[in-house]
């Protein structure tokens, strides 16, 4: 992948050395998956990426409602 200047270090020719196989960026396993909203709706970092969001809120709430 080299889009926007970011180059993955881990993609090899087009080849990711993490998924063994054609970068994929938001893939599992993905340095990028739940790290990253992708504007393709069907990206499965995205669900990881709201979940994740959620904790945070979640937590966050909790922290400001604690005392
Ligand atoms: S799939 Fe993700 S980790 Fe692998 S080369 Fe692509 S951007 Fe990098």
């Amino acid at each position: 992948m080299n889009q926007g200047g970011w180059t993955c270090p881990h993609d090899i020719d087009g080849i990711c050395d993490i998924i063994k196989k054609e970068c994929d960026p938001g893939d599992k396993g993905c340095v990028l998956y739940g790290k990253v909203k992708f504007s393709d709706e069907t990206s499965p970092s995205n669900e990881a990426f709201e979940k994740r969001m959620e904790r945070k809120m979640k937590k966050l709430q909790e922290e400001l409602h604690g005392d």
